[in-house]
């Protein structure tokens, strides 16, 4: 915990978005164990229901469930002013997101639209609507879930890589404005993680080897490490950091060029017929 969220008083109320599942879901269930209030967004009501009651059951922790869909401007909004009324809130998580998988000339424009939607504008608002009270107050912080997707533009997941790029790159600069606030802000960066992404976006993962996957509650163990430390980008894992490393001294043609064959394969081996 970094050492704004441990000295504040008394309630702790911290917002996830994207709670029902993942990651989400995860550092929800982390945040109730280290004693903060929770306020759960997602669609699916009854799943955050059902994590709420468990929550209560394990940790005594309150509780909120607040559906919403926010790709839909007028839900959005309603997070936006729940979000400013707040007055114990400490940490938002902006994470709730999807990626599209395909040629861009093939895939539905409207999903491309909700995905822009949730990933940066719904994040924008959020952050936006959080920080008056968290400047105010002189503590806590914005966790924004991108993903390793960021750092390198992605063939066949164009606008998925461009969206956590702008996540990325929105964080780093709030940063710059935040010096001396006392509010952190954090890039997450995951890579392969079991969640229900990949079916989500549709992608297989039959080519991903096991050692490159992490379990949704290491990278939320990272990611809060990483605020305590007030690391601005935090890249999870040993093998994402390795993979990291190597995209940054790659030419991007090249990298573009890897990406593309290995996304080939994937959606080669998708359009297969079952055995
Ligand atoms: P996930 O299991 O599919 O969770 C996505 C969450 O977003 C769900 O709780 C979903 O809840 C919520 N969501 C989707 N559309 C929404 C909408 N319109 N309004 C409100 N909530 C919505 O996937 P995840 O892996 O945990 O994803 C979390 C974040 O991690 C995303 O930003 C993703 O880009 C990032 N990430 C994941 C991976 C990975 O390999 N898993 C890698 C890199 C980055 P409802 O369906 O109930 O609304």
């Amino acid at each position: 915990m970094s050492p704004e969220l441990a000295t504040s008083t008394k309630e702790r109320t911290a917002l996830v978005t994207g709670a029902s599942s993942g990651i989400g879901a995860a550092f929800s269930k982390r945040l109730a164990a280290d004693g903060y209030r929770l306020i759960l967004v997602a669609r699916r009501a009854e799943r955050l229901e059902v994590m709420a009651k468990e929550f209560g059951a394990e940790h005594g922790a309150g509780f909120e469930v607040f559906p919403a869909d926010l790709t839909r401007p007028e839900e959005l909004l309603a997070v936006e002013d729940r979000i400013a009324s707040e007055p114990s809130l400490e940490l938002v998580v902006n994470n709730a997101g999807f990626g599209t998988l395909g040629p861009l000339a093939e895939l539905d424009p409207d999903g491309e639209e909700s995905e822009i939607r949730l990933n940066i504008l719904a994040l924008v608002r959020l952050t936006r609507a959080a920080l008056p009270g968290l400047i105010e107050r002189g503590r806590g912080g914005v966790i924004n879930v991108s993903s390793m997707g960021a750092l390198a533009p992605s063939p066949y997941m164009a606008t998925y890589s461009a969206t956590k790029a702008f996540v990325n790159s929105f964080t780093e600069g709030l940063a710059g404005e935040l010096e001396g606030t006392g509010v952190t802000v954090q890039a997450l960066c995951p890579g392969f993680t079991r969640t229900e992404f990949q079916e989500v976006a549709g992608a297989g993962t039959d080519d991903i080897p096991s050692f490159a996957w992490q379990e949704a509650e290491e990278v939320v163990d990272a990611s809060l490490a990483g605020l305590e430390r007030g690391d601005l980008v935090v890249i999870p894992g040993r093998a994402n950091q390795a993979v990291a490393a190597v995209t940054a001294a790659m030419p991007r043609s090249l990298t573009r060029r890897v990406l593309g064959a290995a996304m080939r394969r994937t959606l080669a081996r998708e359009e297969e017929p079952a055995p």
